[in-house]
């Protein structure tokens, strides 16, 4: 399917990303969001072979960039105080205040996500929506290709290798933008590449943002810790599922099926978290220390992602009801499909501890339907 598109291309392509990274005098984050933002809407929407879509709606972006950011405007706990991490040189960060102003008020009702938020307070999750859906569209999306030289001087040829910018300017009104919803347009092959880099380009442009912040925040802390608190898992959070994970799967391991021990259990993201960063419960799984430190940062074999797209959802909805945390099992499974239909033939594949697999694409095609929406 994919695998054989030109990987020559690709390398020069993805060269042409790394120089719209390494930008000197960085001004906010919001670039580093939407390339990001990109790169997780062409795994959420591959169709059902798990082809990465040729358009992205903004909207789409506005809620992948609301979830990047959900997580960093808590406040940053240090030892002596909690410095509120600043993702902008400037005072005032349209996005970020509005997506903190959002994850208070829903904190106040008890809702800790941004699904969570949609339905506790659906009106105003819609505006912070709509907010950074007109801010995307009157700035970074038009900027984002232009390397600094370009801005200095204000060419306007600049190459457009990752999507069509001339519709995204600061002229665009809200009004216009309720009334003709915007798409982002992308070049051939492009959210393929999204895809299929993205395991190389995450953590790029994660350190680059990491950076940013750092920067911004005047403040000197140490790079490991901070990107964890930027892009780690929610690992508090997650404890919670626990108990209820270990019931619906009947207390065993869900990759080696021993029985689960009394402690010494670990949530696992079956979608490593470095591939597609996601907590929805639809992607996680209970597992044994052993399984669990072994699998690490890799993709699960056939055998296995055919049993977790075949786990009774009934039992899920239940956990996740009771914890009060996202399920989205379709949404996991979409991911899984974009990011499972985009790994070359040969690609190892974990099994059981110390034990890999080979991906057979012929196997894999007869796999994928599996995480079609049912
Ligand atoms: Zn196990």
């Amino acid at each position: 399917m994919h695998e054989d598109s030109s990987s020559g291309n690709a390398a020069a392509w993805a060269q042409l990303v790394l120089t719209i990274l390494d930008e000197g005098r960085r001004t906010a984050t919001y670039k580093l969001a939407v390339l990001l933002a990109l790169i997780d809407c062409c795994a959420l929407s591959a169709d059902a072979e798990g082809r990465a879509p040729s358009r992205v709606p903004v909207q789409d972006l506005a809620v992948r960039v609301l979830e990047l950011y959900w997580p960093q405007v808590r406040p940053y706990a240090r030892h002596d105080g909690s410095p509120l991490l600043r993702q902008s040189s400037q005072p005032r960060a349209v996005t970020v205040d509005a997506v903190r102003a959002l994850r208070n008020r829903a904190q106040a009702v008890g809702a800790r996500s941004p699904a969570g938020a949609q339905r506790a307070l659906p009106t105003a999750y819609e505006q912070t929506i709509g907010l950074i859906e007109l801010t995307l569209v009157q700035m970074p999306l038009g900027k984002l290709q232009r390397p600094q030289g370009y801005a200095a001087n204000g060419a306007a040829d600049y190459p457009r290798f990752l999507y069509d910018d001339k519709p995204f300017h600061e002229g665009v009104t809200a009004r216009q933008l309720r009334q003709r919803p915007m798409d982002v347009v992308l070049k051939p092959n492009v959210g393929d590449w999204l895809v299929s880099l993205g395991g190389l380009l995450r953590p790029v442009v994660e350190l680059h943002w990491t950076r940013a912040v750092a920067s911004f925040s005047n403040e000197e802390l140490p790079e490991d810790h901070l990107r964890q608190f930027l892009f780690g898992s929610d690992r508090v959070n997650l404890r919670s599922l626990g108990p209820g994970l270990r019931e619906a799967q009947a207390g065993q391991c869900f990759y080696c099926r021993r029985p689960l021990p009394a402690g010494d259990v670990e949530i696992d993201h079956f979608v490593p978290w470095s591939r597609m960063p996601n907590d929805a419960l639809g992607n996680l799984v209970l597992a044994d220390r052993r399984c669990n430190n072994d699998k690490r940062d890799h993709y699960a074999d056939l055998t296995l992602l055919t049993r977790w797209a075949s786990r009774p959802e009934g039992v899920f909805g239940q956990v996740a009801d009771d914890a009060g945390w996202p399920l989205q099992l379709e949404r996991s499974k979409r991911v899984a499909r974009g990011l499972y239909a985009h790994l070359p033939s040969g690609t190892a594949l974990w099994q059981e501890p110390g034990v890999y697999t080979v991906l057979d694409r012929a196997r894999l095609l007869e796999v994928l339907p599996l995480l079609e929406a049912t």
